[in-house]
């Protein structure tokens, strides 16, 4: 059922609480009109009283109106991702403290490039940096000379544009140093070991580095600035870089086949390539540790170590967690041997899992203790991915998907805030780390650090504000999230009941076990077995299940969405294994044919808080089921009636 803690959290599947959000709009608006007022009280008001007689005024509003009228109209096609019938991609309905904080903020329209266009909700949003970075398990407390840093970005595939960023100015920083030489630094010995350093031992040395500057006087302090920006990657560009360092080459990113298509646009827009993206295979669609290790001796075995490690916490299309305590097990041992490298998390999806697992003191709850509250999550593999999310170097979160905020939100987290001058325009950031040694004053800032310019400060009070409402740990954010996991479990347990149901119809089955909260179900009619076919056909079954242009709301019952598997994301034994089970022929995949070289899948999100409603005495997950169970039937019906004999 659902945990009353969530009933006035959203506007609820009905409206149900649109007295409550009606009267913070209408308060806050008034609010707004009253703080216009107050800026200068005698200032009279420029646009007349009597304007809104005039002809012109009301042909004005008659024109306004009837415009968004028709969009208000239009919209009503758009996609009830609100309701419990949506069962598709990573959204769902809204959380009520965010949406109000933002609408409220609108009419203000702070700018978070900076304090100047800013001056309240750039605040927030370094705020909203420390909240993500305690649910992390990072240091939070600005005191701390170590302390994390996140800001916000349009999405997830912009924060990891921005973990790129990082890792390249991280790893190419310590060559830079080595080749102007400041004397009595200790610098590693040579190119190849300087391009080798973690972000850790990078950032030791900008420390190092920064405090010897200090002891310049200002002429030789700009000298020898003037000198390593000349030397660096950024000001290079990658050709000139290289060319410069001839034992060096660019160095690759490893991620699973599974990440997510914003990898390669990132290092396309740096120019770093894609080919630098090394994709390496996955088992039970995770990162194949044997294959990660692999792929690291091989380039230890060429004294070249990755420019990143990428580790998925929530697969986009599948769910799936990669073995991030397996890959910083890895690291250490590859540090060990002086091949460090950075690890960043792709948490765009599950990063808000995290906070099943927080204790209100920042603390990681005992495995016991969380698996008391589920029939089976987390996962002991899940659970050691979870927890060891502390010991990375940065991570992706999106509050536009799991954090129940509007388009617009996504956050880039790093899990030590010296890092981010390597990342300031323009040179002086040294000064600044000097002189102006207050965590909030520097980031402040904020244009200079981010890829992006002017953003929106009401995106930032957003966040806050939700995070403030609903602090991320397990006793306030935690409950929405564990009402998506429970919502998960139920929806599996569902499933094995259906997979018996319709054995006579169809053979279905739950191509991997999921992780958190997305399930996929595969479906091929029965006395089929190819794999042409079953892709075919299972189009075919989908159509009612998803919106098209034109199509009206009520015309569909639910609402999901569909993936595929590929043999290069799950490996060929694996998706083997899965057609056999589905009584598909191994001999009818074809390498060459985009219809036949894989298997299309239903995919589910469950991140309705209300798909259990025990109020009603309805599970909107029994009802899909029936759902599915009468389309199945329909269909097949049809294919009989229809077939010549
Ligand atoms: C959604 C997602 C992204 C991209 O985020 P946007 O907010 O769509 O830009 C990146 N990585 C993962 C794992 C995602 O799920």
């Amino acid at each position: 059922m659902t945990d009353p803690y969530l009933y006035p959290a959203f506007l609820g599947p009905y409206g149900e609480n649109d007295a409550l959000l009606e009267k913070l709009l209408v308060e806050f608006m008034r609010d707004h009109v009253y703080w216009r007022r107050n800026v200068h009280p005698d200032d009279p008001p420029p646009i007349p009283t009597r304007a809104a007689q005039q002809p012109e005024f009301l042909a004005f509003e008659a024109r306004m109106r009837r415009e968004l009228h028709a969009l208000s109209a239009a919209l009503k096609r758009s996609v009830p991702f609100h309701s419990p019938r949506y069962l598709g991609h990573m959204v769902s309905d809204l959380l009520l403290p965010g949406l109000a904080a933002q609408m409220l903020a609108l009419p203000y329209n702070p700018n978070n490039v900076s304090a100047e266009a800013a001056p309240v909700t750039i605040d927030l949003e370094i705020q909203v940096g420390l909240q993500l970075a305690r649910m992390l398990g990072f240091a939070s407390d600005p005191a701390d000379v170590a302390c994390a840093f996140g800001h916000l970005t349009s999405g997830g595939t912009i924060a990891n544009l921005q973990a790129l960023r990082l890792a390249r100015a991280l790893k190419s920083f310590p060559v830079a140093l080595r080749q102007i030489a400041p004397p009595g630094l200790d610098l590693p010995e040579d190119d190849r070991s300087a391009f080798r350093l973690t972000p850790r031992q990078s950032i030791a040395l900008l420390d190092e580095w920064l405090r010897w500057l200090g002891t310049r006087d200002a002429t030789e302090r700009s000298m020898w600035q003037r000198r390593l920006v000349g030397e660096r990657i950024e000001q290079l560009g990658e050709a000139r870089f290289f060319a410069r360092h001839p034992t060096l080459e660019p160095a690759p990113v490893l991620a699973p086949v599974t990440a997510h298509y914003s990898w390669a646009k990132g290092l396309k827009l740096l120019g770093m390539g894609r080919d630098q993206l090394r994709l390496l295979p996955t088992r039970g669609m995770r990162l194949d540790m044997r294959a990660c290790e692999r792929e690291l001796a091989d380039l230890e075995r060429q004294g070249k170590s990755p420019l990143l490690a990428v580790a998925v916490l929530g697969s986009t299309e599948f769910g799936t967690i990669d073995p991030l305590d397996e890959l910083l097990a890895l690291r250490d041992a590859a540090t060990g041997r002086g091949c460090g490298f950075a690890v960043h998390v792709d948490a765009a999806w599950g990063g808000y899992l995290a906070t099943v697992l927080r204790e209100e003191d920042g603390t990681i709850r005992p495995r016991g203790d969380v698996s008391k509250e589920y029939a089976r999550f987390p996962g002991e593999r899940t659970y050691a991915a979870l927890s060891a999310l502390a010991g990375v170097d940065s991570v992706t979160v999106d509050p536009h998907k799991l954090g129940y905020l509007a388009y617009g939100v996504g956050a880039f987290v790093c899990h030590d805030q010296r890092a981010m001058a390597l990342l300031a325009e323009s040179a002086d950031y040294v000064f600044d780390h000097q002189v102006d040694d207050d965590y909030f004053s520097r980031f402040r800032q904020l244009g200079r650090y981010i890829p992006e310019g002017s953003k929106p400060g009401a995106a930032a009070a957003a966040a806050y504000v939700t995070h403030q409402v609903m602090p991320l740990d397990h006793r306030h954010f935690g409950r929405l999230v564990r009402q998506t996991i429970l919502a998960t479990e139920a929806f599996v347990d569902r499933a094995q009941r259906f997979i018996g149901e319709v054995a006579g119809q169809a053979r279905v089955c739950i191509p991997y076990p999921p992780e958190s909260n997305l399930v996929c179900l595969a479906i091929n009619p029965v006395g089929n077995r190819d794999l042409r076919q079953a892709n075919r056909w299972l189009r075919t079954f989908l159509e009612p299940l998803r919106m098209t242009r034109g199509s009206t709301v009520q015309a569909h019952a639910f609402f999901t969405s569909s993936t595929t598997l590929r043999s290069d994301l799950l490996g060929r034994d694996a998706l083997l294994g899965i057609l056999d089970t589905l009584g598909i022929d191994a001999c009818s995949i074809r390498d060459d044919d985009a219809d036949a070289d894989r298997l299309l899948i239903l995919r589910h999100t469950l991140m309705n808080p209300f798909l259990l409603d025990d109020e009603n005495g309805i599970s909107y997950i029994d009802r899909y089921f029936e759902y599915l169970r009468e389309r199945l039937q329909t269909l097949i019906l049809g294919e009989r009636a229809s077939s010549p004999d």
